[in-house]
């Protein structure tokens, strides 16, 4: 019987810890993990941005929505802040009219700032690159390891089992109860929660579900060395209204990307040095800072599904089996109130109402959109 779960988790990153260590609480949850540690794969890869105005509308619900969380975390959950704010300025570049249109329209709490402003909050900026700039005071920076630990402790400490190096093999649907077979044993439960990532189609396949079509899409982040320039620091995030280019700093250095969103299959990402170079040749259009080196790099995979807002809920053809997927560039940000929302689906309970309020259409997050 040691083998036998309420509900299994198939996948340790932000999306598959934040939901167990909820489910935990009342239910015996077990998470399986294919690699030898949890946040191998997306969730240790992100820019650790907290961005309320950016992403589809249940995103911006969701993100809302653990803005208190991420502030005001319960008592003992963290060792520390889960978010430090940082504030984002917007540029409209030369033709990205269109994007500034958009951001107006979804995006709240925006304030419009003058060159002269602009340069205050970011000295390098490149005079004339802006035809209009955009403060967004909301933002910040996300402790993205602290967050994944304290849900995997949270889990922990609600009796949750984790197994690294527990790829789930095959899964078997057995009457009413899910088997899976992985390298550290066979599992049972009666809920199977697919909450791997870019995989999230991979494992509904082995599972005799219909897939989604998520698309997995490579990012390529570079760190740059900012020697010499004043106050970097206390820089803001800044980017484009066309999302063609972004960068932040990060521990004394800058991070640049040219938002690359290049479809590939699931697998270890890694960095393409053709869309840091874009991205840095953007940076320095925009800005007077000259790179001469690159100091590291990384990449990682944005898992989207057709209509680019995350799947939550049971499949409506197979009992029993439960989608967390397709968070794309906005799983951490997202992650404290779509795992109380997802949680509260599995459990068959009301969804949190401060969810609802902050304007979550569940339709537009379920699996039925694609049935
Ligand atoms: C470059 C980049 C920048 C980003 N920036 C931000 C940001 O600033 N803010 C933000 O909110 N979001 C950001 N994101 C997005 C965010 O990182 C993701 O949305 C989030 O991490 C997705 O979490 P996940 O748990 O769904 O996926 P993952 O972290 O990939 O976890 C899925 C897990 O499932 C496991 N798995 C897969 N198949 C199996 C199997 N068969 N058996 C067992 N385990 C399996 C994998 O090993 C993996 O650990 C960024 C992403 C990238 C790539």
């Amino acid at each position: 019987m040691a083998n036998n779960f309420d509900i299994i988790v198939i996948g340790a990153g932000i999306a598959g810890a934040s939901v167990a260590a909820h489910l935990a609480e009342t239910k015996r949850v077990l998470i399986l993990e294919m690699e030898d540690r949890p946040g191998f794969h997306t969730t240790g890869r992100s820019a650790a941005t907290f961005e309320p105005n950016y992403g589809p509308p249940p995103i911006l619900a969701f993100t809302r929505a653990s803005h208190d969380f991420f502030m005001n975390p319960p008592q003992g959950f963290s060792d520390g802040p889960l978010l430090v704010p940082r504030p984002s300025l917007f540029f409209e570049a030369e033709g990205q009219e269109i994007f500034t249109e958009r951001l107006l329209a979804s995006g709240s709490g925006l304030e419009e700032l003058s060159e002269v402003q602009a340069l205050k909050h970011f000295p390098i900026l490149r005079k004339g690159y802006a035809k209009r700039t955009f403060l967004d005071p909301q933002t910040g920076d996300l402790d993205v390891d602290l967050l994944h630990r304290s849900y995997l402790k949270l889990f922990k400490s609600r009796r949750g089992q984790l197994f690294n190096n527990a790829v789930a093999e095959t899964i078997l649907r057995m009457g009413k109860v899910w088997e899976v077979i992985t390298p550290q044993g066979i599992f049972e439960a009666e809920i199977l929660i697919n909450a791997a990532g870019a995989w999230g189609d991979v494992v509904a396949a082995k599972a005799g579900v219909k897939p989604i079509r998520l698309q997995p899409k490579r990012r390529s982040i570079g760190v740059i060395p900012v020697d010499g320039i004043q106050g970097v620091a206390d820089f803001p995030l800044v980017t484009d209204v066309g999302e063609t280019w972004y960068a932040k700093p990060q521990s004394g250095k800058m991070i640049v990307s040219s938002a690359d969103t290049t479809p590939v299959a699931p697998h270890d990402a890694y960095a393409d040095d053709m869309a840091i170079a874009e991205g840095i040749e953007r940076l320095m259009t925009a800005t007077t800072i000259q790179v001469n080196h690159l100091d590291h790099s990384w990449g990682g995979l944005r898992t989207f599904a057709p209509d680019g807002s995350p799947v939550a809920g049971f499949d409506p053809h197979t009992e029993g089996f439960f989608w967390l997927v397709g968070q794309g560039g906005y799983g951490i940000q997202s992650a404290p109130a779509l795992s109380r929302t997802a949680t509260a689906m599995v459990l068959n309970e009301n969804l949190p109402q401060d969810v609802i309020d902050a304007g979550l259409n569940l339709a537009e997050v379920l699996p039925d959109r694609y049935s």
